[in-house]
């Protein structure tokens, strides 16, 4: 498989969050880890296509009686990826990590074949370390940068989720063309804005969020998802 036939077999959809919105600052950073998430949404049609619409037409949970702000870049189920944000912009996922990394939530709802939703995953890791240049020890889990028990469900085995990745990259085979695929896994608009920001500030540390931030969030997508039936 080379580049090009990689990223064809993520279905990878771009449904950006609106610029200006609260969860999108906008803010340059220069994407130097990848910070792997699960869901810790096991409800029902809690998939890539309801992320998607909760994290651009809402983005937010209630705790303490404030709004904290969510976001991230990419959202992947067993069927399909989609991408909410450009990857050289500031997402809100983990802490220091927000900095710094690019953010892939991975789905884990009733009825997903869980082991297609990973290595979709593991493909699409592989085509950000292919394009970017980025390696092995700085695929991380949101644990890494909070302690966090997350990624809940690939954490025992994390180290196998990136040997899959590091699989795919190393039997990856030239491209037709020289230049990289430009499939929307990284724009052209993308690559040539990261030449730009290489001297991203790295952020003071955000504010703690709740220990169980990813159960706050799939309360939140449920009351969404709820509200949208109306
Ligand atoms: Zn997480």
């Amino acid at each position: 498989m080379n580049r090009n036939e990689l990223g064809k077999s993520l279905n990878l959809s771009v449904e950006l969050i609106a610029k200006g919105r609260p969860n999108r600052s906008g803010r340059p950073i220069l994407p130097t880890y990848i910070t792997i998430h699960n869901t810790s949404n096991d409800g029902p049609g809690a998939d890539a296509a309801a992320h998607s619409r909760f994290v651009r037409n809402k983005g937010y949970y209630e705790w303490n009686g404030k709004k904290r702000f969510v976001s991230w870049h990419y959202s992947v189920d067993d069927k399909q990826i989609i991408k909410h944000l450009p990857i050289n912009e500031h997402a809100i996922h983990a802490g220091l990590g927000n900095g710094q990394s690019i953010a892939i939530e991975i789905c884990m709802h009733k009825g997903i074949d869980q082991s297609s939703a990973n290595s979709r995953a593991a493909r699409l890791v592989a085509a950000l370390m292919n394009d970017l240049g980025i390696a092995r020890d700085k695929i991380v889990p949101h644990k890494h940068w909070t302690n966090k028990t997350c990624p809940v469900l690939l954490l025992p085995s994390f180290g196998t989720f990136i040997e899959d990745a590091e699989s795919v990259l190393a039997s990856l085979t030239a491209s037709p063309t020289e230049s990289l695929a430009r499939d929307g896994v990284v724009s052209v608009e993308e690559f040539a804005i990261l030449d730009q920001t290489q001297d991203a500030p790295v952020e003071a540390a955000p504010e703690d969020d709740p220990e169980d931030a990813h159960k706050q969030i799939a309360n939140a997508l449920a009351e969404f998802l709820a509200t949208e039936g109306d």
